[in-house]
């Protein structure tokens, strides 16, 4: 079985030498493990934070062990009752061909109900990550004006499409790219998109919202969120979901340098980790999952193919080459 193992702590931007792919061979299963083919595996921003030395909320990755993360596979041994060979289940040992894992870390999901990747994506922790953030972090109401940074990307997406589902009186987002800013208001119906490579934040939000924002769900930091304060009405409120503009960062960046506006606008900027919010995962569920069989929720994903490309699919997610969510597809069901 194969493996992608940190070989080297990434000063600044990973690269191919931060990876190293790896056989080995497969332990038995102890009693109360599983063995799991993986066929699909996530990569996700946060797992660049792990490959650094530091204690945060998970703990970092070791050099010279594999790396972790979301995963579908199917199980070909089971231990337990609960478990039989062929259930497809959603577990947290990706980057790896086959996991041997605890029973009581893997749940089962429907492979008849959506498709694999779904599980890893817009019905997973990015959804609810959306959904919490949205709801219950930004506090959303509707006639709300709601700007999402990041907004092509896994969480994005369908922070937008839920802002406008649930009475948004409008929608803007900004992506990295024209094709995204295409996808954002022609396929996923946000009443404004710019491409903030094009010009300053501040500029084009301001055009794009000249009576101003109450939300912000923050995915990016640093001049958006600088902008986003300059341009929220009294009371606004932001979610700071992520900060992706500064995790290969080397220096601290200087903005946001308006943080006295916080004072003057009463804002309420919290930040929000998508852990604590597993309370609301039933009704995430019961909520997202017929908008998105009726298809008034749309969601993309970008699927890298083989475990050999999962580094560079790691890379492309933080270069932004994916529109949705980025997923590496390891093997066939
Ligand atoms: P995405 O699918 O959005 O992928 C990352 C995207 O970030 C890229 O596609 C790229 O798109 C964009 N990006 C990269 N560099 C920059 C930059 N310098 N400035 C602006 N945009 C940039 O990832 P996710 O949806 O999985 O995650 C989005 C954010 O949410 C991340 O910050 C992540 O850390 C955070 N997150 C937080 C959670 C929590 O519990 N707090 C849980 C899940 C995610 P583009 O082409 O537009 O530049």
């Amino acid at each position: 079985s194969s493996e992608i193992r940190l070989a080297a702590r990434p000063h600044g931007w990973p690269t191919a030498e931060t990876f190293a792919l790896a056989e080995v061979s497969l332990p038995d299963p102890e009693p109360g493990q599983l063995v799991v083919r993986n066929l699909f595996m996530s990569v996700d921003p946060y797992m660049r934070g792990r490959m650094n030395d530091v204690k945060s909320y998970v703990p970092p990755f070791q050099v010279g062990k594999a790396l972790e993360g979301g995963a579908v596979g199917e199980v070909v041994t089971s231990t337990v009752e609960e478990f039989k060979p062929g259930d497809v289940v959603l577990h947290g040992l990706g980057w790896r061909d086959t996991a041997v894992v605890a029973a009581k870390h893997v749940v089962k999901v429907d492979p008849d109900l959506a498709p694999l990747g779904a599980y890893l994506g817009v019905l997973g922790m990015p959804g609810l990550t959306a959904y919490a953030g949205l709801l219950e972090v930004a506090e959303f109401k509707p006639g709300d004006v709601v700007f999402v940074s990041g907004a092509a990307g896994a969480v994005g997406q369908i922070v937008g499409q839920l802002a406008k589902l649930k009475g948004a009186a409008k929608v803007i987002g900004s992506a990295g790219s024209a094709e995204k800013v295409a996808y954002l208001t022609e396929e996923l119906g946000f009443d404004a998109a710019f491409n903030y490579k094009d010009g300053p934040v501040l500029e084009q939000l301001q055009a794009a919202a000249p009576e101003g924002i109450d939300v912000y769900f923050d995915n990016v930091g640093g001049e958006h969120l600088e902008a986003a304060i300059a341009t929220l009405n009294v009371h606004g409120r932001v979610a700071v979901c992520g900060m992706i503009s500064v995790y290969n960062a080397t220096e601290a960046t200087p903005a946001p340098r308006n943080l006295p506006l916080i004072i003057a606008k009463r804002l309420t900027i919290r930040g929000l980790l998508v852990s604590d919010h597993s309370h609301l995962k039933d009704e995430f569920v019961a909520d997202v999952a017929p908008l998105i069989a009726s298809g008034q929720l749309r969601y993309s994903e970008t699927v890298v193919d083989g475990l050999a490309n999962a580094p560079e699919a790691f890379l492309g997610m933080l270069r932004g080459e994916n529109t949705g969510k980025m997923l590496v597809k390891i093997n066939e069901r």
